[in-house]
């Protein structure tokens, strides 16, 4: 049976193990190299980039997941997650993995709609159900690579707010926040097609 980690160093991979037990796989808590052993996939949740970074670096974590996810491991990162996986960002703090071809810039929505929801059609998704988006002082994506696929937008700006590119995913908002396990279910069906 397909293991998932979460990556369970600082923020809300609380949240996530919970999609996944409800969606019946069987998860683990990734905080040691080691961790990463026989994984399918990974979840890096969302938090503060910073503090997930310099975790990561202490405890020996950034080469051997950005190896794994090279050798095909699939990965998801939320938010801070996401940040993690650019490979660029405005800021330059802190470094990122450099997995994805994305340009990132933090906490890019201004104070006053520092955090926002809003229903958005994520066509991939299951049914033809409009997903409940929770965005937390989110970052903004401002440049994709030609190998990367748009999965969702926001209407008005059209900011650009979930991406994948072969077996890794990265959205700007928080699925799980929500009660919707759908996105988590995507993940799980893109990390089994080999
Ligand atoms: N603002 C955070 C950062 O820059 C991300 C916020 C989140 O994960 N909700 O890391």
């Amino acid at each position: 049976m397909a293991v998932v980690g979460v990556l369970a160093l600082q923020g809300d991979f609380a949240e996530h193990l919970a999609m996944l037990r409800k969606l019946e796989v069987e998860t683990r808590e990734v905080r040691l190299p080691g961790d990463l052993a026989g994984l399918q996939g990974l979840i890096i949740p969302g938090g503060e980039s910073t503090t997930q970074a310099r975790l990561m670096d202490t405890y020996g974590l950034r080469e051997p997941l950005k190896e794994r996810v090279r050798s095909g491991m699939a990965v998801w990162g939320t938010c801070a997650g996401l940040i993690l996986l650019a490979s660029k960002l405005a800021e330059d703090r802190p470094e990122p993995l450099g997995l994805m071809d994305i340009e990132v810039q933090r906490n890019a929505y201004g104070r006053q709609v520092d955090s926002f929801e809003t229903d958005l059609p994520v066509p991939v998704l299951s049914n033809k159900k409009d997903f409940h988006t929770v965005f937390i002082r989110a970052p903004k994506i401002l440049h994709v690579g030609k190998n990367v696929a748009v999965l969702a937008s926001l209407p008005k700006g059209g900011e650009v707010v979930a991406v994948q590119q072969e077996r890794m995913l990265a959205t700007a908002f928080h699925p799980e926040l929500t009660g919707d396990t759908r996105f988590h279910h995507y993940f799980l069906k893109m990390m089994s097609v080999q």
